[in-house]
Parts: C-alpha cells; structure tokens; sequence
C-alpha cells in the first residue's frame, strides 16, 4: 500500500488526538498537523485555573514540539489554513499547499466578540489571552465580566479570587440556563457571591463608555453604570468552518454523518463546533467538551484509516463538563435540553434529570454527584423508565 496522506486543521485536543491516533495504526502515513496558534496543544481546561493564579503555565502544556517530532507528524505552528480545495485535494496557506488523501478539520471556534473595540475589552479562548486577562486581573480593581454560560463563570472567578471587585452580568434569569432554572443556579449564584463576585441576573450591557481606547465603564440596560478597568466577554463562538466548502448547519457549523464524515468525502470533522448525527440521542448534536473533542478526534481518525465502510466506527459518546470552582461540584452529562424532573436535597445539593419520554437523556448535577457513571450508561443503553420520579430519590443510586 502506497503512504498514505493525512492533514489535520486545528491542534487542539480533537486535531492532536487524531493525529496520535493516526501515527499509532500506520506507521507509514504522513500526518501533517496545522495550526494558527504559535505553541504546541495545551489543556485549555487549565487556562481557567492559571487565570486564576493557583496554576504556573508550565502545567497547561500537553505536547512540546519534542513529542510530534518523535512521531513523525509535521506539525506546522503559526500556520493558517486559508483555504480547502476539495476538487483538487489540497489545502492551502498564504505561502504553501498541503495535499490530502484524508483531511480532518479540527478548528473549533472563535470568541463571538461585541463590535467595540478597546484594549482592556477582552475575549478568551486561547493561552494568550489566558495570559492578557491575568495580567490585568491582577492589577483590576473592578471588573465586567459578561456571559452566563460555562466560559463567563470562570472568568467572573479568576477576576475575583485575583481581588478585582466583580461584577458578573448575565442576561438570563440565572446562570447556565440551557440546563438549570433558578432553584439549582441559586446554588451557583451563591457560591460566587461567597467568592465575591457580585452576580447580576437579567442583565445586559447596553453601552461600553471609553476613554483613550479604554472601557471606563459600561452602562446596563436598566440606565445603571458600572466602572471598572478591564472587561472580559463570553458570548459563545462562531465556527471556524470559512475554509471549507461542505455542508453547514445555519449557524455554520460544519455537518457530519454518524461516522464524522461531512458532505464530501474523504473530509471530516471533529471537536468543537461540529454538528453530527448521534446515534445515542437519535438526532443531530453539537457539544463543546475537552473529552467530546478528545473522543471526536480517536473516531474520526479510526473512520479516517478505515479501509471499508466495515470498518468505521459511529461516534456514540455522552458529553460531559463539570465546574469544579466551588466547595459543591457542578456537572452535567448528555442532553440537557428536554423536558425536565428536579430535586433540592439540601441547602447545596440539587438534581435536574432530563427525559425524552420515558427515556434519561441527561442529567445536571451540583453537590450530590452520586451515580455519574451509571447515569451515563443508562443514558447510552437508552433505558426507559415507567416511573421517572423515581430516579431523583437517593436510593435510586445508592
Ligand atoms: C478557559 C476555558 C475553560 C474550559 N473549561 C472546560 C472544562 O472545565 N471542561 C471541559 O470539558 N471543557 C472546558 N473547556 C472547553 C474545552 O477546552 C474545549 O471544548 C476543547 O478544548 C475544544 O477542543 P477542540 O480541539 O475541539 O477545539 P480547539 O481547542 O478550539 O482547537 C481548534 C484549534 O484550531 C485552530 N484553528 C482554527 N482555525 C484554523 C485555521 N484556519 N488554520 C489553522 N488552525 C486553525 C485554533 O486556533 C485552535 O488551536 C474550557 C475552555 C476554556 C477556554
């Protein structure tokens, strides 16, 4: 068999993970790994902890140039992908074109950003601007922080465990409200005022008041005005898929089969960003984790080396993401979009279980964590409960 070409978009845990995977099943390929950023994979799960200040740099990093040089891969950093020429097989930079008998974008997404401009106005997804934003965390006095979903939560801790006085402005009722009402963000709501973050719900900004290129202050839709000297935005992420001519959802993300394919063949995608078929959920999915991109990356790169449709393998994994800022655990797993049966056990431990009929679909979770692993399973295996109330007694999962 003649070597086999693969190019890779996007180090991040999906695009890394392939390309280990990749190297581990034939030997002979040449892996080719392309990245914008100017250093190797680091966990970006870290960057929240190095914000914070409990974490040196150093511990971030995953992989140094070292470990891709000793498996052969031609990683290719500050390297931007500008173009993919499906027809001709090629992906093209502003100076170089990389042929592909195999090609997996692995891009993620980008930080959707307000249309203002200012220096101390900052968005974060990557270690450099994990590294801004701790810089300036800590020497803020009062800080925006904007956003009530996973991202804005931890950049409302790092100002504040950095002693900047916070303000956390969420738009929504409560926090994470994709997942949980306000009985359970109560919980959360709590312990960030216990961390000194000063948590403002049904609130947006309406205005960002500058001085010499500056945010000096931002006026809230009620006519209120903040001031503060550094604002940090998490509004969600545009899909990195402008270099790619395949099928998209409407917000443009790429689309995929089962098997991580998309709409042209021989192309696939994984990680953030990516909207694919489940086989577990019986519909479309989306999800954003470290282990979702991790597991994306091993299956696209399996179905990627597949040499028959025998061969591949479907991406059935249930995501999920836990924050771990507080004294009580957060965590959610699989789909916390349906319809939905809850409990308050106590002052600090809450369960929102998600049902599609008779059948768990998801779970969010914060103080009692009891069970994750057969939750993900029943979830998996597709169990139907006649009595769902049932499952929100503690005996259930002793
Ligand atoms: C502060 C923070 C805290 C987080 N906390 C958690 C957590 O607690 N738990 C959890 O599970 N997840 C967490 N996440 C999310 C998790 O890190 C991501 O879901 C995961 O890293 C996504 O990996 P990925 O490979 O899909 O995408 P990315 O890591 O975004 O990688 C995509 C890469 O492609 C590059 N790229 C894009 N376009 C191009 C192009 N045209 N050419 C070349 N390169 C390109 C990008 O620069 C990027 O390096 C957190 C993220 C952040 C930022």
């Amino acid at each position: 068999m003649s070597e086999r070409k693969f190019v890779i978009i996007g180090d991040g845990n999906a695009g890394a993970t392939a390309a280990q995977k990749i190297r581990e099943e034939d030997e002979e390929a040449s892996i080719t790994v392309l990245t914008d950023e100017s250093e190797p994979l680091y966990n970006r799960i870290m960057l929240k902890n190095f914000m914070k200040g409990t974490l040196p740099k150093k511990f971030t990093r995953v992989h140094d140039e070292a470990w891709y040089e000793k498996r052969d891969i031609d990683l290719h950093l500050e390297t931007r992908a500008e173009n993919v020429d499906t027809d001709e097989q090629i992906v093209e930079t502003d100076s170089e074109s990389f042929e592909y008998d195999h090609l997996l974008v692995a891009t993620g997404g980008s930080p959707r950003e307000f249309p203002v401009e200012a220096e101390n106005l900052h968005y974060m997804w990557t270690m450099d601007d994990a590294e801004t934003i701790k810089e300036e965390a800590e020497t803020s006095e009062k800080a925006v922080v904007i956003g009530g979903g996973l991202l804005g939560i931890d950049l409302a801790v790092a100002y504040a465990e950095n002693d900047a006085e916070t303000y956390y402005l969420i738009r929504e009722s409560n926090w994470w409200c994709r997942g949980l009402e306000e009985e359970g963000a109560d919980i959360i709501h709590r312990k960030l005022e216990e961390k000194g973050v000063n948590v403002m719900t049904e609130t947006e900004a309406s205005k960002f008041n500058t001085e010499d290129g500056e945010v000096v202050s931002v006026t809230l839709d009620s006519g209120e005005e903040l001031n503060c000297d550094s604002v940090a935005v998490a509004i969600g992420q545009t899909p990195n898929s402008e270099i790619v001519d395949v099928e998209k959802n409407d917000y443009d993300m790429i689309k995929t089969d089962k098997f991580l394919e998309t709409s042209e063949e021989g192309v696939f995608a994984a990680g953030n960003m990516v909207e694919y078929q489940s086989p577990v959920f019986e519909r479309r999915v989306v999800n954003g984790s470290w282990d979702h991109s991790e597991e994306m990356g091993e299956t696209a790169a399996k179905n990627m080396l597949a040499e028959s449709q025998d061969e591949k393998e479907a991406f059935d994994y249930v995501n999920t993401y836990g924050v771990g800022h507080f004294d009580v655990q957060f965590l959610s797993i699989g789909d916390c979009t349906g319809e939905a049966l809850q409990r308050k056990y106590s002052e600090d431990e809450f369960r929102r279980l998600f049902f599609d009929g008779d059948r768990l679909v998801g779970a969010v979770m914060i103080g009692y964590t009891k069970g994750q692993e057969k939750i993900k399973e029943l979830i998996s295996e597709k169990e139907r409960f006649e009595d769902r109330e049932a499952l929100l007694d503690k005996s259930f999962w002793e």
